[in-house]
């Protein structure tokens, strides 16, 4: 199969024949037909976010399933379906707390090491050495993952249309619904409006938030996020947007505040833009060792509740999200801008770190 292989930081993707992989226990493969361009990848891309090469990267991969492992039983040869990032291992001590989104064995193996639990990879070059998987490996024609992060597509709903949601739009609803618990008539704030950002916006309006603002340096973010449900942009390049946001709020600052980039300024919007009491969640993954501001006696006083939020609990929240697709309350494809041609993937990441995507970009590699 081909695979689009990061080679070391700062070398292009490359396109390379792969010995075709095959699941073991657990496990299914996908022939995939398209995959998400995510910030994450291009952190690693960067070295931003250290990860063994070789490796393949892509982690928001839909398919067809074209081969079963032993004890999978709830899936079948030919089932349209879309991963989760995570893929929770189901019984790993956080995992049975309910954590999925913290499962040890993910992040101990596969973030660390690009492996499956067993601690080895199912990606091969011909000649027979390894090549690390960042989540499933989704940049490619074939990938194996565990059963547990497989979801079927509704009837009706296109692979492509629904490729991110097991991301950016899962990402979204978590941390609108485990960290911030939103409820109707709340107010928020969405500090970057690129990929997690734009799901955030739309998950907002499902929501039920009385104000979304969104913030971004781009106007043309901006208008694309009051497309998806944003009821104010605020450009933080041209305006002071904390002040900007307690104009919009008749003074008192946003109830929630989405960090949704991983900087220090994004950090600071979000810090500085919620009522007393309000909360400030960290979405966005900031290049490792990035260290945020926080004024110990403002949180004190002001009861600020600053939390971290990462990704979703799978097996819970991937059925309700699709099941939101398949009814139209939910339109991930409003968020895809753009598609690129497998034989294109770099260009997507290009782009991608020029800042010139809006929402999602696509690679189609089937
Ligand atoms: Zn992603
Ligand atoms: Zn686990």
């Amino acid at each position: 199969m081909r695979a689009a292989v990061h080679t070391g930081v700062d070398e292009p993707m490359r396109i390379e024949e792969l010995a075709d992989p095959g699941p073991r226990s657990g496990e299914i493969t996908l022939d995939i037909t398209s995959c998400g361009a995510c910030h994450s990848d291009l952190h690693v891309l960067r070295g931003e976010l250290p990860f063994p090469t070789p490796s393949v990267l892509g982690h928001e991969a839909a398919g067809v399933v074209s081969e079963i492992g032993p004890g999978v039983d709830d899936l079948q040869v030919g089932d349209r379906v879309v991963t989760s990032f995570i893929m929770p291992c189901g019984n790993c001590p956080q995992c049975t707390r309910g954590n999925e989104e913290i499962c040890t064995r993910f992040f101990g193996y596969n973030r660390a090491k690009g492996q499956l639990y067993d601690g080895d990879t199912r990606l091969f070059r011909p000649g027979g050495d390894p090549v690390w998987m960042y989540s499933m490996g989704g940049l490619a024609e074939r990938a194996v993952t565990p059963a547990t992060s497989v979801y079927r597509v509704p009837e009706g709903v296109e692979l492509a249309d629904v490729a991110s949601v097991g991301c950016s739009t899962m990402t979204a609803y978590g941390a609108l619904r485990h960290a911030a618990d939103v409820r109707v008539g709340d107010t928020v704030a969405v500090v970057a409006a690129g990929g997690v950002g734009s799901a955030l916006v739309q998950l907002a309006a499902t929501f039920g938030a009385a104000q979304i603002i969104a913030v971004d340096i781009s106007d043309e973010k901006l208008t694309a996020a009051k497309q998806l449900g944003a009821t104010h942009g605020v450009n933080s390049a041209q305006v002071d947007a904390p002040e900007a946001i307690r104009e919009l709020t008749g003074g008192r600052g946003v109830d929630v505040a989405f960090e949704a980039l991983g900087s220090v300024p994004t950090f600071g919007i979000a810090r500085d833009s919620v009522v007393d009491g309000g909360q400030v969640v960290v979405v966005g993954i900031a290049p490792k060792g990035t260290a945020g501001e926080l004024d110990l006696a403002t949180i004190a006083r002001r009861k600020l509740q600053v939390k971290g939020s990462y990704g979703a609990k799978p097996r819970r929240d991937m059925p309700v999200l699709l099941d939101l697709v398949a009814r139209g309350q939910l339109r991930p494809q409003d968020a895809v801008s753009r598609h690129y041609p497998f034989e294109q993937v770099q260009e997507a990441y290009d782009a991608l770190g020029r800042g010139e995507v809006r929402g999602r970009a696509i690679v189609d590699i089937a």
